[in-house]
């Protein structure tokens, strides 16, 4: 087991800091990926910055007709979105064709980049 330190960030500036404050930080969405990562030893990050609670957990509609994507929305919250569903349906499929129900609950947009 290897240590590691685990941060909780309230905002988008405490995250930054965060990250910036510990050499080799990795944040933390849903830990689908991340955490498998850390079990195989592939990934040994000092410290993990758990962006889940950032307010980056909606999708709006810009005025140019476009989406904006908030790194924490969730794969399952995304799929069923209605603008999702209505503008951009093979996202909605593309989605729903990853993964299990429960790994599109825990994971992010942020995270799936
Ligand atoms: C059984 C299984 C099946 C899977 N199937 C699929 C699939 O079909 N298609 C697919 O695309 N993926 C799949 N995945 C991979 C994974 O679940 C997804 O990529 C998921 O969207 C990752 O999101 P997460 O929030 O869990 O990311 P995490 O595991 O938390 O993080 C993944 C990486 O992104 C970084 N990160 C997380 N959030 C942010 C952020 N806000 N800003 C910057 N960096 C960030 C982390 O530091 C880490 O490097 C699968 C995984 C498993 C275990």
């Amino acid at each position: 087991m290897k240590e590691f330190a685990y941060v909780r960030a309230r905002s988008v500036e405490e995250a930054t800091s965060a990250y910036a404050a510990h050499a080799g930080a990795r944040y933390l969405g849903g830990g689908t990926n991340l955490v498998d990562l850390m079990k195989l030893g592939v990934e040994t990050p000092t410290a993990l910055v758990d962006v889940t609670r950032l307010p980056l957990d909606t999708v709006e509609e810009l005025p140019d007709g476009g989406l904006r994507i908030g790194a924490t929305v969730r794969n399952s919250d995304l799929a069923a979105h209605p603008l999702v569903r209505d503008r951009y349906p093979a996202l909605s499929q593309a989605v729903l064709a990853g993964a299990s129900g429960q790994l599109r609950n825990a994971a992010t947009t942020g995270g799936n980049l």
